[in-house]
């Protein structure tokens, strides 16, 4: 086989969870991939150590006083890395004609306008960062189609549904195809008892039973919002109707999503839960290389479990699929919803209790209008008014009970 000419990279989010393992694959390839640029929000010290051992042309710091501090950093350490900083920055280095694989691991809604730059440029967009895609799947479809951009799905449970489509989405040509499990752990709350999930405090809530990744989207793996949004995201990539798409769970997190065809068949990936199997593979797709992972030990895993999930216990699941029959903006209003209440939480000014009811008080501001860019920021924008709103509400209502 010949070995592919150097690929540049560009990494948004590159001091999140996703980020460092995107990095550890990379450095495992130096003949393959280099880094172009990197992005981070305000972590300077870790933002230092990267761009010394990557060497980017560029690093975009969201927090202008961040960027202040690493330019500081890299002048007196004499690495010429450029730095930039702002949300504006942050389309542009993904745009850049320098680097042709873009890897989207922001988390949240702020990476709406900097993955769409990089899928209108063209780009092989690497998604991780599911939340865009809820917000306006549709959209990043149709951009793709026009400038050529191949979309692949980093999020574990998308990469294994692709990597079961032989006839691939990306090639146009779509299997019939009869359902799609989507495969859940179930959270660090899947057998605590009801009663006792109005007290689990942000630290039980981020500590995940088989995955580690960034406090946003543990939150969200402890309401099965993260399955919700997960929901929705295969609908967008793989143009299939949300009552074809099933949610199983699945403690052991081997199986990372199954399809069943049209004459019965059903495909599965497997692997240890390591976000780099995915990460390895959205890279060298349609080749394939070391991710880093230890080789699979069925024997010492001895058995996969799978059950129904508890949607009672779990009413976040349905406010998704409610949204994703709903359309228009529904998914968007639900996501920006979700961000604020997931950080009113981790901030301890809600209950773990109280996120959907967050969520459904601002799915009334959604609309049955196309999901167009300006809709869908209108939408998001309002629903956090109203989430907002909300919280403020229940907390002043306890402040006048307790008084
Ligand atoms: P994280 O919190 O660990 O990292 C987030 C990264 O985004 C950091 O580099 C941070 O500096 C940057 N960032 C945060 N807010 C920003 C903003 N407003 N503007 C610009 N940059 C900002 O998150 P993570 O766990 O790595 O997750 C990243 C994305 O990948 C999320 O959308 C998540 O749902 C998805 N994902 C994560 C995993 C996982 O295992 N961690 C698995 C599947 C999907
Ligand atoms: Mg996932």
């Amino acid at each position: 086989m010949t070995q592919s000419p150097m690929q540049y990279v560009t990494l948004l989010g590159s001091t999140g969870s996703i980020g460092g393992a995107t990095l550890d694959v990379l450095a495992r390839h130096p003949d393959r991939f280099r880094v172009f640029a990197l992005s981070a929000s305000t972590q300077v010290e870790r933002m230092l150590e990267q761009c010394r051992r990557f060497r980017p042309a560029q690093a975009v710091m969201l927090d202008a006083a961040a960027a202040d501090r690493l330019a500081a950093a890299l002048r007196a350490e004499k690495i010429a890395t450029e730095v930039l900083t702002g949300s504006d920055a942050l389309q542009t280095v993904a745009r850049d004609a320098r680097a042709s694989i873009v890897v989207a691991a922001i988390v949240g809604a702020a990476g709406l306008l900097p993955t769409l730059a990089a899928v209108r440029a063209g780009k092989r967009v690497l998604f991780a960062n599911k939340e865009p895609l809820v917000m306006c799947g549709p959209l990043f479809v149709e951009e793709a189609n026009r400038s050529g951009a191949v979309v692949l799905p980093v999020d574990s449970e998308h990469n294994a549904i692709f990597q079961c489509m032989p006839d691939s989405y990306v090639t146009g040509h779509r299997a019939p195809v009869r359902r799609i499990f989507l495969t859940c752990s179930g959270g660090p709350f899947r057998n605590t008892p009801v009663r006792e999930l109005a007290a689990v405090t942000p630290e039980q809530a981020c500590a995940h039973p088989t995955w580690s990744m960034g406090r946003k989207i543990s939150v969200d793996s402890a309401t099965l919002m993260n399955k919700g949004l997960e929901v929705i995201e295969a609908c967008s990539l793989f143009g299939i109707a949300p009552e074809k798409v099933e949610v199983v769970v699945h403690p052991q997190s081997i199986i990372h999503s199954m399809v069943e065809y049209e004459d019965g068949s059903v495909l599965s990936q497997m692997s240890r839960p390591d976000m780099r199997v995915p990460i390895a593979h959205a890279l060298a797709w349609p080749e394939r290389i070391d991710s880093g992972v230890a080789p699979f030990d069925p024997v010492a895993l001895g058995k996969l479990e799978f059950d129904a999930p508890d949607r009672e216990r779990f009413p976040c699941l349905e406010l998704a699929y409610a949204a994703a029959r709903q359309g228009g903006t529904a998914p968007a209003v639900l996501n920006a919803a979700n961000e604020i209440a997931v950080q009113a939480f981790l901030e301890r000014r809600i209950r773990f209790i109280d996120i959907p009811h967050v969520i459904e008080h601002a799915l009334v501001g959604a609309r049955a209008v196309e999901p167009t860019l300006d809709n869908v920021l209108a939408d998001d924008a309002h629903a956090r008014v109203l989430a907002e709103e909300y919280i403020a509400g229940g907390a002043r209502s306890r402040a006048l009970g307790a008084s």
